[in-house]
């Protein structure tokens, strides 16, 4: 089966990568985070809400990964990041080698978290490892509640998993109770938050957490 073989010929060369990634990383005291999920769930208004909220406490570096257009970097750099775009001219996931050179674009002195927001795309993503600490899905009330059922992978790789848009709940289909025990059942360690960015509503434990994360407490 050569295809098989070339398939894991690539992911295994990008693993070796990724571990490179993890240990520069490390060794500077960063800690990363891979963001994934569907186009549309609100990767980007997250990363800006999280980010006004560690201004004055904290250096976040961000890169930001999209098919095209520098918009959502511009957004995080107004917010007060340490920003770089990775445009992949069609490929639907970021690879660790793409990762590996936007670092080398980065100032990563003083820096303490890094968010990598992958490609908006439920499935390919969550195959590939980027050197990052852990992995975060974000599901949002306007895309249905069947998704960790109908992409049960990104749910079982992911270490938590942010509801955001929960102010929209009283005008869409959408049970949150569904989407928690669908997602508990493919991954039962998944630690899960419920927020809406428009309104603050749960950020504050989001952030907490984060805080917790990054000084290595949790
Ligand atoms: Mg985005
Ligand atoms: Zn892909």
């Amino acid at each position: 089966m050569p295809k098989i073989t070339i398939a894991q010929n690539i992911l295994a060369a990008n693993d070796i990568i990724a571990q490179d990634i993890h240990q520069l990383l490390t060794i500077r005291g960063i800690r990363t985070i891979n963001m994934m999920s569907s186009p549309g769930a609100g990767k980007t208004t997250l990363l800006e809400r999280t980010i006004e909220r560690l201004r004055g406490q904290l250096e976040v570096g961000v890169i930001e990964g999209d098919i095209e257009t520098g918009n959502d970097a511009e957004r995080i750099e107004a917010a007060g990041a340490e920003t770089v775009q990775i445009n992949t001219q069609g490929a639907c996931h970021l690879e660790a080698h793409m990762v590996q050179d936007a670092l080398k674009e980065m100032n990563l002195t003083g820096m303490r978290l890094l968010f990598i927001e992958n490609i908006g795309n439920l499935v390919c993503p969550a195959a590939w490892d980027l050197g990052e600490d852990i992995r975060i899905v974000i599901a949002s009330t306007t895309e249905g509640d069947d998704k960790p059922a109908k992409y049960p992978q990104m749910f079982a790789i992911s270490q938590i998993m942010v509801v955001n848009k929960i102010d929209l709940l009283p005008y869409v289909d959408y049970s949150l109770e569904k989407v928690r025990r669908q997602a508990l059942a493919i991954n039962p360690n998944l630690r899960i938050f419920e927020v809406s960015c428009r309104t603050g509503d749960g950020l504050d434990a989001w952030c907490e957490w984060l805080s917790a994360f990054i000084n290595g407490t949790t």
